[in-house]
């Protein structure tokens, strides 16, 4: 059941999620003189062709009412059954060159007969070549009279940036995740296709919210095929994987665990919010480690805004692997952490109800007392004396400094009682030595 071209809107008032750009080119439509050239800009799948045919319908619309084209004159009508002569659509990853081009001018060069405009619609404009682009650009200064150019494109930065400034500019958003799974839940209840909401957000996450992917994965369920056979899962393990390669800076890893998941039919911008959400989800358990919550802040910085980013071209998986080597480099490796991982330990295992007093911290903090130390015995200098000092006369009883003070003798005026030790070898050769025991 082809559920994308069944339910592709019709009517302005009809496109699911893309106000803006809906506003824009009806706001676009009434003004004169017409703007010429149009760039859609957004995800694949996210209703920028749809959108160029509405427009292209209603500039040719012999019954307008307002803007919204009526769908039943002979314009719509032929436009409707992809048989309108005046309304082309290109495919630019397959008019890359300059020929191309040239076949487009001449297409353009044509009388439009009933028809009020020539719309060229030039799907994956990017896709033309530099010459190409060059080529189209010269018809876009110059442009044919009453030719209306759409140009739609998944990869805005490859196009000229002389294209660029010549259009309006129309983006498409990614449609809200609520949005999206409600209209899947109309069209399945319409179509009877047993649905659950849960279902519907798992085929719009699969999808990255591209309602013609959502469309065509509803329109495969059936009895046989579940939508868990549809929109597999990332395995956890998976992308543990890529969390382990990152602290361990594995690129290989990173590398092998990318392409076996592109292998398992993942595309780029899938893994990635896989990725984040886990990712956050661990985050939130209670046992996550302070470095785990410290690093993947870092990586998250680098992963959410290059997944919003990331397009969905050739170039994605290629983008996919750098924005993952990228995340591997923000990963601050543990020795740098371990010590503040260490800090936070000690604070976590504080009882914070029993605050200490300031005589348990004193306590705390006192130094260690001192241990008895095991005597050393110092040896003074010895001390050149004169050997007529130590000969005891009359005069020396009452000197003041009697040296060495005899019992009973005085030193510093005070008479000596104590005992003294029995000094030896006083007359040792006239050098006075202490007595060491
Ligand atoms: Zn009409």
């Amino acid at each position: 059941m082809n559920l994308p071209i069944k339910y592709r809107p019709i009517r302005f008032d009809r496109v699911v999620g893309q106000s803006v750009a809906v506003e824009i080119a009806k706001a676009s439509l009434l003004q004169s003189p017409l703007q010429t050239t149009f760039l859609f800009v957004g995800a694949s799948g996210s209703g920028k062709t749809t959108l160029a045919r509405i427009m292209a319908r209603s500039l040719n619309c012999t019954n307008r009412q307002g803007v919204e084209p009526c769908n039943q004159c002979d314009s719509c009508q032929a436009h409707l059954k992809d048989n309108h002569l005046a309304i082309s659509e290109i495919n630019g990853a397959d008019k890359t060159g300059v020929d191309d081009v040239r076949d487009i001018i001449e297409k353009c060069q044509l009388h439009t007969l009933d028809s009020k405009y020539r719309v060229l619609i030039i799907d994956e404009c990017h896709q033309m070549s530099k010459p190409a682009q060059n080529a189209m650009l010269k018809l876009l200064e110059d442009p044919p009279i009453d030719t209306v150019f759409l140009l739609c494109t998944t990869e805005e930065d490859k196009l000229l940036e002389t294209i660029r400034s010549r259009a309006r500019i129309l983006r498409f958003q990614t449609v809200a995740r609520d949005l999206v799974a409600g209209y899947l839940m109309n069209i399945a209840h319409h179509e009877q296709i047993p649905l659950t909401e849960a279902e519907a957000y798992r085929i719009y996450e699969y999808n990255q919210g591209s309602i013609r992917r959502c469309l065509q994965t509803l329109g495969t369920v059936s009895q046989r095929v579940t939508v868990e056979d549809l929109c597999p899962q990332i395995a956890e393990a998976k992308l543990q994987t890529l969390l382990l390669a990152f602290e361990a800076r594995d690129y290989l890893s990173i590398d092998r665990t990318l392409q076996e998941l592109i292998g398992d039919r993942f595309y780029p911008k899938h893994i990635l919010s896989a990725l984040v959400d886990y990712t956050i989800a661990m985050m939130t358990r209670a046992d996550t480690s302070r470095n785990f919550i410290v690093n993947a802040d870092k990586i998250l910085a680098v992963l959410i805004p290059a997944t919003n980013k990331l397009g969905s071209g050739n170039n994605a998986q290629t983008s996919c692997r750098l924005i993952l080597y990228e995340a591997a480099i923000a990963w601050q490796p543990m020795a740098a952490d371990r010590l503040a991982n260490q800090v936070s330990d000690e604070l976590n295992q504080l009882d914070r109800t029993q605050v200490p007093t300031s005589e348990q911290l004193q306590a705390q903090y006192a130094p260690a007392p001192m241990q008895p130390q095991p005597y050393q015995v110092q040896i003074p200098i010895p001390v050149q004396l004169q050997p007529e000092q130590y000969v005891h006369g009359q005069g020396n009883r009452h000197s003041v400094n009697s040296y060495p003070p005899q019992n009973g003798g005085y030193q510093n005026g005070v008479q000596v009682n104590q005992q003294l030790p029995t000094y030896q070898n006083i007359h040792n050769n006239g050098v006075y030595q202490l007595p060491i025991q």
